[in-house]
């Protein structure tokens, strides 16, 4: 399937879903009613899983997702996300949760830069924003161990200068097939 294929197919099922308003057991306001933010991972595998082993719906959590659920800076849009959950949303609690099998479980990113560099992605374009204080190749760093990589995340957060002391933070690993939670700290 190409991705234009993808395109059409999409805007086709959301003009029979808008159509036959299967929207309405979804409908809610934007405050969420558990009072919770959850970080976690962008892996496909979470996508309807999580929640559901979660038993999450529609308007409970504020949930913020990227490659591997990291904190990767202090300043980052992540930590940005957070910040503006928390005061804006009334969060008390966040879930920082990872995964088994996690696509960044590998700290080795030499094949994703060989990738880019058949992409088409110049040496020149990998300079482009190193300096002192970034490495673009460390950038796209992963993880050696999901439990370490989630109590490294809990503890950014916990830190963080922005965040306040009274948001209650815990860290979690789930099983991409099973939905089992781990609780990690
Ligand atoms: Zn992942």
């Amino acid at each position: 399937m190409n991705m234009t294929h993808v395109f059409d197919e999409i805007l086709k099922h959301n003009e029979a879903f808008v159509a036959n308003k299967e929207y309405i057991p979804y409908q809610t306001d934007s405050n969420p009613n558990k009072k919770l933010a959850i970080l976690t991972c962008m892996d496909s595998r979470l996508t309807e899983l999580l929640p559901a082993a979660l038993g999450i719906k529609n308007g409970d959590a504020k949930i913020i997702k990227n490659a591997g659920g990291m904190i990767t800076s202090p300043v980052g849009s992540t930590i940005r996300s957070l910040v503006v959950s928390i005061y804006a949303f009334d969060i008390k609690q966040v879930m920082i949760i990872g995964h088994d099998h996690c696509g960044m479980s590998n700290v080795d990113n030499s094949p994703l830069i060989e990738t880019m560099k058949e992409r088409g992605i110049t040496k020149e374009a990998f300079e482009t924003f190193d300096s002192d204080d970034f490495d673009t190749a460390r950038w796209l760093e992963g993880f050696a161990n999901v439990e370490e990589s989630v109590a490294k995340t809990v503890a950014s957060v916990v830190n963080h200068p922005l965040i306040a002391k009274d948001v209650e933070v815990r860290g979690f690993v789930i099983n991409p097939s099973t939905g089992e939670l781990r609780p990690v700290c």
